[in-house]
């Protein structure tokens, strides 16, 4: 069938807008709007039928008739009253069949939308269009019915049109895989509603001090309840490393809450120096995200002191949270001050050295953490260790090893749990005094 024809049995069925119409050819020509292919095939419809008139055929005012009417069209209207035929006031109440007339709602849906992300810091975006059921169903039964095979979804031009509207009038981008904040639109009901995504920020963190948790440690008593057990804060520890470092950037970016990830963890009593522990904080509905990030190092620096430090912050997107998980097996480098039960020689420092470089440790899970970890065996290599005498009876071992290996009982031994250890190296009973993360190793730099 011809499309003029199409078009023509389409209007005699339904009234169309000049969008719903056009849209039904979407596919034909490029770089035209739908609305101005509807309007086109309306008024190449409307001089076909005052050439059918001007022949006397009655056909022509019909048609001028349907285009008036259903068409909406103006042109059609204004020929009719130059031909002194009347439309009957009823027929001109009419609503396109398709979108209910409101893609004339298309100026005030852009103001509302752009009212909505007034307060929000962003820099792309994408458009959402929510639509009633019945809308979609209606317009896949007229695409049948018509057998349109050239046509574009009411959905679809509804958010490519707010889309580019919204990118002129605020000069931002539209990026459909990881946008900043959707838009969401019913252009229906004429609600707005918005979609923040998160915001991540990566660094590294150093742990000055022995008795900090890296995250937040439920009291375990009232589980973050409180209770008189912990004072009514409802944690064991009052500070973790996670809330100084994520309170700050959370306040800043007016976010509802965070989530902090980093490459494994040091136990409370460790100290984590060196380069520092790489993590990354992600900040649910941020308000604002051009944070200044040398101003929140300072801050959570100077609000921390002593404590913890961070460096490096940046802004990263989620697959950094992946990357990180991944490099929980990156190299680590641990300094363990360790008290022997019995005196030192040289010579015994030389066998740890010698036996422990290069070496395959099999690891059960500690008795200390057995209560919230399954029961099983790790295997882990030590790349190099190097071993310090101090005084009689304490020495200062360096170890460089996988990551995930327990290096206080590497040293214990751990009834056992953990073979080859020191303890059982040297025949001396062995335990670790303090320990220190001095290193973590990344191949692939987490961004
Ligand atoms: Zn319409
Ligand atoms: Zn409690």
């Amino acid at each position: 069938m011809d499309i003029l024809e199409k078009a023509l049995t389409m209007l005699s069925k339904c009234p169309l807008c000049d969008h719903c119409l056009g849209r039904q050819f979407a596919l034909l020509g490029y770089n035209i709007e739908n609305k101005d292919r509807g309007k086109a095939l309306k008024l190449s419809l409307t001089l076909q039928a005052s050439a059918l008139n001007s022949t006397k055929n009655a056909e022509g005012v019909k048609r001028l008739k349907v285009l008036a009417v259903n068409g909406f069209s103006r042109e059609a209207q204004e020929t009719l009253q130059h031909l002194k035929k009347r439309i009957p006031k009823k027929d001109q109440t009419k609503t396109c069949f398709l979108c209910e007339s409101k893609f004339q709602l298309l100026d005030s849906l852009t103001h509302d939308a752009l009212n909505a992300v007034a307060n929000c810091e962003y820099t792309t975006f994408l458009v959402g269009i929510e639509l009633p059921v019945a809308v979609e169903e209606r317009e896949d039964e007229f695409k049948a019915a018509f057998d349109v095979s050239y046509g574009e979804s009411i959905r679809h031009e509804f958010g490519r049109l707010l889309g580019k509207r919204i990118a002129e009038l605020t000069d931002k981008t539209a990026e459909y895989k990881k946008p900043d904040i959707a838009v969401i639109i019913n252009p229906f009901t004429e609600r707005v509603r918005l979609q923040i995504n998160p915001l991540f920020v990566a660094g590294r963190y150093r742990k000055l001090v022995r008795d900090i948790p890296q995250s937040k440690w439920f009291c375990s008593k009232c589980r973050g309840k409180g209770c008189e057990k912990c004072g009514g804060t409802g944690k064991l520890y009052p500070e973790s490393v996670e809330d100084l470092v994520s309170k700050p950037l959370l306040e800043a970016a007016e976010g509802e809450k965070t989530a902090f990830h980093a490459s494994g963890r040091e136990d409370i009593d460790a100290r984590m120096l060196g380069n520092g522990r790489p993590f990354v904080i992600e900040i649910s509905k941020p308000k604002k995200r051009f944070l200044d990030l040398k101003k929140m190092e300072a801050d959570v620096n100077t609000n921390a002191v002593d404590k913890v430090e961070v460096s490096g912050l940046r802004f990263t997107n989620k697959d950094a949270v992946r990357r990180l998980k991944k490099a929980e097996s990156a190299q680590k480098e641990y300094r363990v001050l360790i008290e022997f039960e019995n005196a030192i020689s040289k010579e015994d420092l030389r066998l740890l050295e010698e036996k422990l470089s290069g070496a395959l440790i099999k690891q059960q899970t500690p008795l200390r953490v057995l209560h919230r970890r399954a029961d099983l065996t790790r295997e882990r290599y030590i790349y190099e260790v190097k071993v310090k005498k101090g005084s009689l009876k304490r020495a200062e071992m360096h170890v460089r090893c996988q990551g995930g290996l327990y290096v206080k009982e590497l040293v214990s031994g751990d009834e056992g749990r953990t073979m080859p250890n020191v303890s059982e190296l040297l025949g001396n009973r062995a335990k670790p005094l303090k320990l220190d993360v001095l290193n973590v190793i990344m191949d692939d730099h987490v961004r």
